[in-house]
This record gives C-alpha cells, structure tokens and sequence, in this order.
C-alpha cells in the first residue's frame, strides 16, 4: 500500500496488500501451495513452507494488525485456534484471571483443555475491574476477557484492567470479535493482544472459520509467531483470502449492523412479550456511560428475555425460534444475514446449568445477530415470530 492513512475506512481495503509483483493483479493472489522452490539450500525470498510463511495469510495478517493499529498480526485456522495457540506461552503451575461472562467454547478451551495441562483460571464478573486485581497472583500470567461478553453484553472496562495488568506485569488480551477495530481498539486502551473470530464481522459472510491475534508487543509476538508454525494450527491460503475480502466492506458492514440494531433494540423494549432487552446502545444498560466512552458504536449484537405467558419462556423461545423465516435459528454471528439464537440450548450449553443460571443465561433468553437486511424485513420478521410464538 503507498497511501499512508490513518482512516479504518482506507486501511480496511489497502493495509498489507501490494498490487501482485509478478502481474500487476490489483487483489492478493490465493497462493494455494505447500512449499517455495529456492535457487540454492537457504536461498530464498522469505517463505519456505506454507504452515511457516504464506503470502495470502501474510497480506490478511498486515491488514488486520494495521486496522487494530497493532505492529504485528497472526492468523489462525479459528478464533479457539487463536486462543489455544496463546495458552500455549503458558506452563503448568501458571494461573489466569478471565472475565466469566465467555463464548462457550473460550470456557470449555479453559476447563477442558488447559485444566488438565496443570494452567488454572479464575473467573471475575467483568464489569468490575477491581475483581481481576483481587484475583491476581503472584504465578498469574494472563488476563483474559471478552467485552461486550457473550452473550449478556456486560462491558468491561478495558484501560481500568489494563492499568491493573501493567502494574502487576500480567498480560491482558482482549477478544474483539463482536465489536471489530472499527467500533473499539483494545491496544489503544493498553491491551497486550487483540484476540477474533474471524468467523464473525471480520470476514462477515459467513462462509469461513479463523482467527487472529494481533500485538505490538514485539516478546509476545515473536512467543507467538514461534507457537504459530510449531503447533501449526494455521488457516490455508483460500480461507485467509475470503477473510482479506471480507474486511474490505467491513467499515460499511459495521455501519449498517449498528444502524439496524439500533432500530431493532428500542423496538424489542416497547414489546409487551420481552421482559428485558441488552444491548450496549440503551439507556437502560447499566454500562451505557462506559460503552459510550469506550466503543465507536454499540454493536449489531442484541440480547433479550422473552416473558413466561400462556407457555413458558422455554417453550416460548423455543416456538419463536422455530418461527422466524428471514433470521435463520443457527451459531455463528457477525454475516450479513440475521441470525437467531438460544444460548442455553445451543452456543452455551457446554456451561453447567447452574453456573448458567448464576450468570444469568436464562431460559427466555435470546440472543440476535442483526444483519444488514432492511430493517423493515427485521422488524416484520420478529414481529410474526413473535405471534406464532404464541398462536
Ligand atoms: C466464535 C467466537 C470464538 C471462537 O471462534 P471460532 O472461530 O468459532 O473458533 C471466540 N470468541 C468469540 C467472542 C466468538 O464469538
């Protein structure tokens, strides 16, 4: 890229891409190749194998490091790979303080996976900072994070957390997957590592899984940057291509997504079948002040409790569920199409009921992902749902 912006809007489409040298082709080729022939042993142009260097991953990771205004960005086979990859710095005997209000499969990495490998993880409601620095050790190595959580859109305060972690020499990564560099920038508020799924908005059409981490801490990165070729859990040239199409379009991606879910929030509140609507952009959000002062814009994710009437909210949620026709019942979040949800039952049922219950994963509660559809199209989708919920 020769343009030297600082505007997300420009670097989104131009960082960490160069017009092909061999051909001039204005958009990164799909290098689709396992190895690179070199004119004589140790004589090459910087790639050697593909799970090592890719020019494909290469130009994503630039471009993802650049719109997180980090120095250094690497690319994964998935956001779980992204997660597992950093635990990996960590030794047995090393502690973790996270936020509890986590994806489901963040938790199930951290109780299932690295339990067993002797690394232990404390849990603090995020929105209070003072409880990561309760929860500090003296063998604490990380702190952890997801805001807003998922899916009860807690926020946490990230430069409050990141002044506790500097101080006790932890570090702080933060999973960004459901705001993106262009509604909030972790490493501007003193995060060591900006964690995603690209999964989600970043790549936003749904049709990939993978993750990222971006630095600009050059010791983690280069700890990083080793774990990434030796464990290998990289995403291929194909998959890192869809995801540098994908945040081409993402500042006007994120525009329409928050746009629309600012319409369908105060909507859903108004309705006399929810009993509670979250989401970061109300009035009502007990965090609002701070979402306001941390985030660009409060997000395309809304949460809400549908009442107990005729039937139960289970049996409620699950007929509404059943009966919207635009927003697709699946997992996943952040494409361009809306999506609907029940955590309980289906992205958060690897959580124990009763630590669900104590969070506050009910059974009426229902998550969206807004997508950029008209909003018209939305609102009448939701609206007939709801009746058949109860016909
Ligand atoms: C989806 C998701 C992940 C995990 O990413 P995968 O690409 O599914 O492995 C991590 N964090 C958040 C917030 C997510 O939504």
């Amino acid at each position: 890229m020769k343009t030297k912006s600082s505007h997300l809007e420009t670097l989104a489409i131009h960082a960490g891409q160069v017009p092909d040298p061999t051909t001039g082709a204005i958009t990164v080729p799909i290098y689709l190749t396992s190895t690179y022939v070199q004119d004589g042993p140790g004589e090459h142009k910087g790639f050697e194998y593909s799970r090592t260097q890719n020019p494909t991953r290469q130009a994503l990771e630039g471009n993802i490091a650049a719109l997180e205004g980090g120095r250094y960005g690497l690319a994964f086979a998935s956001g779980c790979a992204a997660t597992t990859t950093i635990f990996h710095m960590l030794r047995s005997g090393d502690h973790v303080v996270a936020g509890d209000d986590l994806y489901g499969g963040t938790y199930r990495i951290f109780e299932r996976v690295m339990k067993q490998m002797g690394i232990e993880v404390t849990y603090v409601d995020p929105i209070n900072a003072g409880a990561f620095a309760e929860a500090i050790r003296p063998t604490t190595k990380l702190v952890w994070t997801e805001t807003p959580t998922n899916p009860l859109l807690k926020i946490c305060d990230i430069a409050a957390v990141a002044e506790i972690c500097k101080k006790r020499n932890v570090w702080l990564a933060v999973d960004n997957t459901f705001l993106t560099p262009m509604l909030q920038r972790p490493l501007d508020l003193g995060a060591t590592m900006v964690v995603h799924s690209t999964t989600k908005y970043l790549n936003g059409h749904a049709d990939v899984v993978g993750g990222v981490v971006v630095t600009s801490d050059e010791e983690v990165h280069e700890r990083l940057r080793f774990l990434q070729n030796a464990i290998g859990a990289v995403p291929g040239a194909m998959d890192s291509f869809l995801v540098l199409r994908g945040t081409k379009t993402l500042a006007v991606r994120m525009e329409r997504h928050v746009q629309n879910a600012q319409l369908v929030a105060p909507w859903l509140e108004a309705h006399p079948a929810v009993e509670k609507v979250i989401y970061p952009g109300l009035k009502s959000h007990p965090q609002a002040a701070l979402a306001a002062k941390q985030m660009r814009g409060p997000g395309g994710m809304i949460s809400f409790v549908i009442k107990s009437a005729k039937r139960p909210a289970l049996e409620r949620a699950r007929e509404m569920l059943r009966a919207t026709q635009l927003f697709a019942c699946a997992e996943s979040l952040g494409g361009v199409e809306s999506l609907i949800e029940h955590p309980a039952i289906m992205t958060h049922a690897s959580i124990p009921p009763a630590n669900r219950a104590k969070l506050g994963i009910s059974d009426g509660l229902i998550r969206i992902s807004v997508g950029i559809e008209h909003i018209d199209d939305i609102l009448a989708d939701l609206q007939q749902a709801f009746e058949r919920a109860d016909a």
